[in-house]
């Protein structure tokens, strides 16, 4: 009895032995994996700053937010007059850019109502290099009527106030297509001629989907032979607050989400009478059928954008965030969870559904037939219109539901584009993506740059075409915080006249790089 004990405790010793030895292989293996992790951060000097008319610059900025070019979707309502003025107010802010590029707009799309403007600077020699294009919009969204006590100034005002220029568009989208403009005749003033030919686009319908503007750009980029490495437009920025990272994340959009917009509907053929009411009626069935979906969400996916975020980032976090993000098998769920537990992280892990409007009933006291909601969701790149369908059929399981993508709640056609499939997913290893990652370095030395995808849509969408345009990236060099983010379509739109400026030296730099000869 003796000897057996022995050998049992001696097994014991042993197999505790064996476990102590695994763990700490494992835990030497994942200190190794988030140790060896390495930066990915262009290292460059920051570039000298130059010399900005500050005063004539803001002075363009403010002009541009007093003209209201409120953009509808019934572009019957659009105020045409305003967005003459302000193809005015270009031409008569940019005597250099007016006289040195080609213009083209309305008339030259087979549009007169098409108001976005193309600008062509052409390049110094024929040279086979493809051409650039930078984008940005000068429509905004309208201002919600009982939101106007709110704002401290007038949206439409344009006053500098505080260190900030105030109004509707100043960071949606007008402070960036002034901040073009502003460095494109600078560059022209000094004598700059670039090798490669640089298109700057100015949408007029953004908000509204760009059909009569940029999808009607690039048609004609395609029926003109046009080729393009690289199309800019807005979508990421400059977002303080990333958690884990002390300095801010300059996040490149390599691609967006898609959208889709569904009808659910619930048809019976008898509602019932509402004094002997049945054990199921319309409401019940789709209200039912609305829990499921929340309660079961579409699947998370890391590999989406999140992963190339992470391998920008992660290097530059503490130790102990890089432990999870070096070792992001083993910490899968735990990063997961933490990017589900808040609203913009849950957007960017998956596809999301929301519900947005709702019809049902006719009286008090009736039971009604049908019963119809708008799903709206934004399908993760790498998914479908057809794959998310599916997964709602399959989430939903119930024959008497259909699901409808070309009406509206009342059984009519729609009168907007339904849906958008997800982009393509651009390199964020081209020439052109390295230039934007050099050029935020140069521009704003303290950021951490980092690819991602981009959870709401832009006008870029129209350009993401491998026939025309081989890379898409979506960024606007804006500094915002959680905080600063809500102003976008919201109250109190401002931009901090010092951000503005540095946007101006950012499309200079980006440009020189892009397009510079070593004499430039
Ligand atoms: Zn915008």
């Amino acid at each position: 009895m003796k000897i057996a004990a022995h050998g049992s405790r001696k097994k014991t010793r042993t197999f505790l032995i064996c476990l102590l030895v695994l763990i700490a292989t494992c835990c030497i293996f994942i200190v190794i994996n988030a140790a060896s992790m390495r930066s990915r951060q262009i290292r460059v000097p920051a570039i000298t700053q130059s010399a900005i008319n500050q005063t004539a610059a803001l002075d363009h900025l403010a002009n541009a937010i007093q003209i209201p070019t409120v953009s509808h979707s019934n572009r019957v309502k659009n105020n045409d007059l305003a967005f003459r003025n302000f193809q005015t107010l270009l031409d008569s802010s940019y005597p250099a850019v007016t006289a040195q590029l080609d213009r083209y707009t309305g008339d030259d799309f087979g549009d007169t109502q098409n108001s976005s403007l193309l600008y062509h600077w052409s390049a110094d020699q024929s040279e086979d290099t493809p051409a650039i294009l930078l984008m940005a919009h000068y429509d905004v969204v309208p201002i919600e009527q009982s939101s106007l006590e709110k704002w401290k100034h007038a949206p439409f005002s344009g006053v500098i106030k505080d260190e900030y220029l105030w109004g509707r568009g100043t960071l949606d989208n007008k402070g960036a297509a002034i901040a073009l403009m502003e460095a494109c005749e600078r560059l022209v003033n000094a004598g700059f001629e670039p090798h490669r030919d640089i298109y700057l686009s100015f949408g007029h319908d953004e908000e509204v989907g760009g059909k009569y503007g940029n999808q009607q750009i690039a048609e004609w980029m395609r029926s003109n032979g046009i080729r393009l490495s690289m199309a800019l437009d807005e979508g990421g920025g400059i977002y303080r607050g990333v958690p884990g990272l002390k300095q801010p994340a300059a996040l490149i959009g390599i691609a967006e989400k898609g959208f889709l917009n569904v009808t659910m509907k619930v048809q019976l053929n008898d509602a019932g009478h509402a004094s002997i009411p049945p054990g199921e009626t319309a409401i019940g069935i789709l209200a039912s059928a609305i829990t499921k979906l929340q309660q079961r969400p579409f699947p998370e996916n890391l590999d989406g954008g999140i992963n190339r975020m992470l391998d920008y980032l992660g290097p530059e976090m503490s130790f102990f965030n890089r432990i999870a993000i070096g070792n992001r098998q083993l910490f899968r769920s735990v990063i997961e969870n933490q990017f589900s537990n808040t609203a913009a992280g849950n957007a960017a892990l998956r596809t999301t559904l929301v519900p947005t409007m709702i019809e049902a009933g006719f009286t008090e006291n009736a039971l009604p037939s049908t019963a119809a909601v708008n799903l709206h969701l934004r399908i993760q790149p790498g998914e479908s219109v057809e794959s998310s369908l599916q997964f709602l059929e399959s989430a939903i399981e119930d024959n008497r539901i259909t699901l409808k993508i070309d009406q509206k709640l009342d059984g009519t056609p729609r009168d907007q584009v339904a849906f958008r499939e997800p982009s393509r997913i651009s390199s964020d290893t081209s020439e052109s993506f390295q230039a934007l990652h050099l050029t935020i370095k140069q521009v704003y030395p303290d950021v951490a740059v980092a690819p991602f995808f981009v959870v709401a849509s832009t006008d870029s969408a129209h350009y993401d075409d491998p026939a025309l345009t081989k890379n898409v990236y979506r960024f606007t060099p804006w500094n915002l915080d959680q905080a600063g983010l809500t102003l976008i379509h919201g109250v109190n739109e401002k931009i901090a006249t010092a951000e503005f400026i540095q946007m101006i030296r950012f499309y200079e730099q980006l440009i020189i790089n892009l397009a510079g000869n070593q004499s430039n």
